[in-house]
């Protein structure tokens, strides 16, 4: 006889079930998974041997074969300990059981004792279930809360196999308060007190370009001196932003959770801010299409990727980005079969002036040779320059870090009012992707909308400007885009000839000078 059970598991950022077929009885005792299973899963037999006879069940005496299918396809990690110890168990047992197999799937790691441990992409996986009809999921009860965010499915948490088995038999679980879900952040565009002191001691400039990235999501590249606080503006921007909507979230928690990054039940309500070493690999950063590896720009999918020191990143990786950064997703290759992940992510870059960072600063003497900090400067190519919204000086100088005269009052108003223009210039910007009928992500308006949306003066000032300053086509479109933005930010409808002089100061080439 053979008892079959669905589990699941996680391919890259996604989950899909796993058909669990049980067979035991004849033969000389042994005990295989077959189906290709890594590491982590053939270890499962181990786990599962142990947990099912520590929890007081006898074990079959003869040969028992666990096929996982579809058996073409690599399965990774523990979750599927519950599901072969539950149908070894029934078949094991031989009593009836009211068990739908087809629309309950069981996901758990195993320990030796039979307690249940929580897995790594539960959202993934919950969410694949969901799509191929199962109504039912038997999950760690550690789990529930953050799975409970998932709608159209029946969640019973279980502490460890035995609760697992009365479940199957009986029905039901023992009556439990079940954890409260675990926030890791506080909410609304919240940032910390320090950050809300920061920004108050900041100049003017700082605060309205710190508002500006954050408003409209544009990529920035920060240039100066080391030690002028490019990092902490960085920090500003993400902290600024609006925190994650319900859907955004379970996106989010779904990309970090099968990482592993927060496996244990928890929430992510802030954007992610991800900020790799530069010597970062191509694959750690947008991922390995081979071994599933999710990269940087994908876990900064709804947030921000600081890249520090820009310059010092591998060229050939940095051109990579230019992709995602106008789709907002990155299209993968695995075994023949392509895979797209999303990667909607803000790029925020810092470079210093040369090597040794000092050859615009008044601290020090700069070494470098003019043709040593051409070739650094030259380490950006031009088509990713041209797909940054954004590039400024930042100036060294300042002093506004360490600033602790700032009254924390002051310093909330300030805060809370960056805070305020900020969602409303998302709003806005939502409204009119909205109106395009594009998505609800970020938008990017086009040559024929730019020619609307700006008038008359707007538009000669606009084809002034390309012709002197020798601006793309796509240069000129990220510039509307950035005045919009600026518009937003002051409360108008669009963007006049002082928005766009703005914008185009903005993105002054600060490598040029
Ligand atoms: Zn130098």
């Amino acid at each position: 006889m053979v008892t079959r059970i669905r589990g699941g598991t996680v391919d890259g950022i996604d989950g899909f079930d796993v058909l669990v077929e049980i067979d035991a009885g004849r033969g000389l005792p042994a005990f295989h998974i077959v189906g290709l299973p890594n590491a982590a899963v053939r270890e499962s037999r181990e786990r599962v041997m142990a947990a099912v006879r520590n929890s007081g069940r006898s074990w079959p005496t003869g040969r028992v074969v666990v096929s996982l299918a579809p058996a073409d396809v690599r399965k990774e990690g523990a979750s599927l300990d519950l599901a072969i110890a539950v149908g070894i168990c029934i078949q094991q047992e031989a009593q009836p059981v009211a068990l739908d197999w087809r629309r309950t799937v069981f996901l758990g790691e195993l320990s030796l004792s039979g307690t249940l441990r929580p897995v790594r992409g539960v959202l993934a996986m919950i969410k694949s279930v969901r799509e191929s009809g199962c109504t039912r999921c038997v999950l760690p009860s550690l789990q529930l809360p953050d799975a409970k965010r998932i709608q159209g499915l029946e969640f019973v948490g279980v502490h460890n196999l035995n609760e697992a088995l009365d479940w199957v038999r009986y029905g039901r679980v023992p009556a439990r308060d079940s954890p409260p879900a675990v926030c890791i952040d506080s909410g609304h565009g919240a940032g910390s007190e320090g950050d809300r002191r920061l920004f108050a001691s900041m100049g003017e400039a700082e605060q309205r370009l710190i508002q500006v990235a954050a408003g409209g999501r544009h990529h920035l590249l920060m240039h100066g001196a080391p030690g002028g606080g490019k990092t902490s503006l960085a920090r500003l921007i993400g902290a600024l932003q609006p925190v994650l909507t319900e859907p955004e979230a379970l996106e989010v928690n779904r990309i970090h959770g099968v990482t592993g990054l927060n496996a244990r039940a928890s929430s992510l309500t802030t954007r992610p801010f991800r900020a790799p070493h530069h010597s970062v690999t191509r694959g750690g950063l947008l991922g390995l299409g081979v071994s599933g590896q999710v990269g940087e720009i994908t876990l900064a999918h709804l947030g921000v990727l600081f890249l520090d020191e820009i310059a010092e990143f591998s060229p050939a990786v940095l051109d990579l980005l230019r992709e995602p950064m106008e789709t907002g997703q990155i299209v993968m290759s695995r075994s023949g079969r392509h895979r797209i992940w999303p990667s909607d992510f803000q790029l925020i870059a810092a470079m210093n002036p040369c090597r040794c960072g000092l050859s615009t600063s008044s601290r020090g003497h700069c070494r470098c040779t003019a043709l040593e900090i051409a070739r650094y400067r030259n380490r950006l190519s031009g088509p990713l320059l041209d797909r940054l919204d954004l590039m400024t000086d930042v100036d060294g100088d300042c002093s506004w870090s360490l600033d602790e005269s700032c009254d924390p009052r002051s310093a909330e108003r300030r805060w809370t009012e960056a805070s305020g223009r900020v969602q409303g210039t998302w709003q806005r910007w939502r409204r009119l992707a909205a109106a395009q009928g594009g998505s609800e992500g970020r938008f990017i308006p086009d040559l024929d909308f730019c020619r609307n949306w700006l008038d008359a003066d707007c538009r000669d000032y606009l084809d002034q400007a390309r012709s002197s300053l020798g601006l793309s086509v796509r240069g000129a479109i990220r510039s509307v885009a950035v005045a919009g933005t600026l518009a937003f930010l002051d409360d108008h409808r669009r963007p006049d000839s002082g928005h766009l002089a703005e914008a185009l100061s903005l993105r002054s080439d600060a490598l040029s000078t």
